[in-house]
């Protein structure tokens, strides 16, 4: 799930620099390694260096290159180590032809064999660089470079975005991994993502299935599959909605914790009609199912309850790697919903696509507008959250989980009392906040920064909290935290606590409340330190978290404390909450 970027046109003054700055805003898609390609005079000059953005700036010690044709990587590794040699951009032999790429070559090692035996010589482990020798193969006296690049792309097996740069042209293509291109006054763009473009020009062409485009100074040539070429259409798009800054804030994740109340508001003033269609569809459909993947999965399991409890009905759930294994129960009458903040998951888009194979209907909820998955999908909700920067979803869980909750009160005929509700919990989850929620939670944090291990449990609907919250706490701040199903720990996990393990219970006004205290009780017989997070005080806990009562909307709130906790643990171990190693935000690769 690299980020690629590009740029062609008139001479740029500090071309490094702009590349720089394009890729700055792609670093959420990995920070393995970065690297740039500067064309000058028709020469190239590549810089790449291991880890975050900052240091390739760093190596290049304020000197500026200028150009006409840069392209720039940051990348999330997934074939050859984290290591300055496998980052890109790549080469062939010649050093003409430089790859940035994103996704995998899943049929690298065959092409690799093949271009070994006929004399090409590798530099580094990655199935990128198969790509760039690949072209060069290809670019023979009779083949122009375009067409050179668009059949060695037609030889990738795996869902791929390349760039390719030669001369003064680049070319590129994409199957499966997004990729936009631009059109702006001052040249010619290719990036992974709108916002990367944001700055430049809100011109945007996008790219379908296997097509690809040529930028050269003053145009940008679409050139199907087919290999037939035609002027890009442009497409113009409001590029505030899909960007965003720290707005004071030291980090984007404290503050889009603290937008979630704001962002109920907007999901509660939502299209009545979009909402009734998506009811009616439910409705009419001979099985639904949810998929997603990661924190989004959480909102798919949790909706499995909340259409139990308010709706009557049942709803399937996988998470997105996992739906295609699934794929033969689907008939054309099925629904598949498929939730994805930045709609370019790939692992739920593999969904959609095993979906679409069986001619199932597709319901997207989506953030970015203009993704992958919208344009998949048979009608489409948007989650309204606004740009999600922080790689740890927080806003985009609630929006989800506030559309489900709508969606099953629809269903049951109550659309205005869901409104309602989740109008009323924006307002309590704004009280928390007022109410000093976060210095509650910074003095859990100090308690709790020291443990190896943190257990969360859940009954009903809190159980997707539980898992969440488990996530959110071990993706930032690596201590190792598990979400359980209350009922499940004497199942075997109870084995694992000790005297003092922190034990955090989610605890709801609901009809797992005994239980789950049961299960709480159990914990703190054999040590644990009971934490919880409940509207109401409870003799079995050790420290009590205050939430507000939210009904059925319990998952909502009870999250909140989780996030801030997250944040808080990995700022006291002293890791940047926006960077967590190993992840990224956007997972374009299977
Ligand atoms: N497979 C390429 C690499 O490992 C690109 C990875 C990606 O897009 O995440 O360098």
């Amino acid at each position: 799930m690299c980020g690629v970027f590009g740029y062609v046109g008139n001479r740029k003054q500090d071309l490094s620099g702009f590349l720089l700055a394009g890729l700055s805003k792609l670093e959420y898609r990995g920070y393995d390694s970065a690297g740039i390609a500067v064309l000058q005079n028709g020469k190239a000059r590549i810089f790449k260096e291991v880890g975050e953005l900052k240091n390739l700036k760093r190596a290049l010690n304020g000197r500026k290159f200028e150009g006409e044709v840069g392209i720039g990587h940051t990348r999330w590794a997934t074939h050859g180590q984290v290591t300055k040699k496998n980052a890109h951009p790549h080469t062939d032999c010649t050093g003409k032809i430089i790859v940035v790429h994103n996704g995998i070559i899943e049929n690298f090692e065959k092409l690799k064999a093949r271009l070994i035996k006929s004399g090409h010589k590798f530099k580094s482990e990655t199935d990128t660089e198969v790509f760039a020798h690949l072209v060069e193969e290809f670019l023979t006296k009779k083949t122009t470079f375009p067409e050179a690049v668009r059949r060695a792309f037609r030889g990738l097996e795996g869902l791929n975005a390349v760039v390719v740069m030669s001369n003064d042209q680049i070319v590129a293509f994409r199957r499966g991994s997004p990729l936009i291109a631009g059109n702006g006054k001052y040249g010619n763009f290719i990036s992974s993502d709108i916002p990367a473009l944001a700055e430049i020009t809100d011109k945007i062409i996008l790219l379908n299935e296997g097509e690809g485009v040529v930028l050269s100074k003053d145009a940008v040539i679409r050139i199907r599959p087919d290999g037939t070429m035609g002027r890009a259409k442009t497409t113009t798009i409001k590029m505030k909605e899909v960007t965003a800054d720290k707005g004071g804030f030291s980090h984007f994740l404290i503050k889009e914790i603290f937008e979630q109340p704001e962002v109920l508001m907007r999901v509660a003033s939502n299209e009545e009609d979009e909402i009734k269609e998506a009811a009616s569809l439910i409705k009419n459909a001979w099985g639904t199912y949810f998929t997603a993947c990661g924190t989004a999965a959480y909102a798919g399991l949790a909706a499995t309850y909340m259409f139990s409890e308010i709706a009557g009905r049942h709803v399937n759930f996988a998470v997105g790697s996992e739906f295609p294994y699934l794929e033969d129960f689907l008939v054309p009458k099925s629904l598949l919903i498929a939730a994805s903040q930045s709609g370019e998951t790939m692992d739920t888009l593999e969904a959609v696509r095993a979906a679409k194979r069986h001619k199932s209907k597709i319901l997207a909820l989506v953030n970015v507008p203009g993704s992958s998955l919208e344009r998949l999908a048979d009608y489409v909700i948007h989650l309204r959250a606004g740009p999600e920067r922080a790689v740890l979803s927080t806003k985009s869980y609630i929006a989800k989980l506030a559309f489900f909750t709508l969606f099953a009160y629809t269903i049951a005929g109550k659309y205005k009392k869901g409104v309602e509700l989740i109008r009323k919990t924006s307002k309590k989850m704004a009280k928390l906040f007022n109410d000093g929620l976060e210095s509650d939670i910074k003095k859990l944090a100090k308690r709790l920064v020291n443990s190896e291990h943190v257990y969360i449990i859940g009954r009903g609907v809190n159980y997707a909290t539980a898992l969440e919250g488990a996530l959110k706490i071990k993706e930032a701040s690596y201590i190792h935290a598990e979400g359980f199903a209350g009922g499940e720990l004497k199942h075997g996990v109870i084995a694992l606590i000790e005297k003092g393990t922190p034990c955090i219970t989610v605890v709801a006004n609901d009809k797992a409340r005994e239980s789950i205290l049961s299960n709480a009780m159990e914990l703190k017989s054999r040590g644990g330190y009971i934490i919880g997070i409940s509207p109401t005080k409870e003799s079995v806990f050790d420290y009590w978290i205050k939430v507000p009562d939210a009904k059925v909307a319990s998952p909502i709130v009870s999250v909140v404390p989780m996030q801030l906790l997250a944040y808080h643990l990995t700022l006291l171990k002293g890791f940047n909450p926006d960077r967590p190693r190993n992840l990224a935000k956007s997972v374009t690769v299977k």
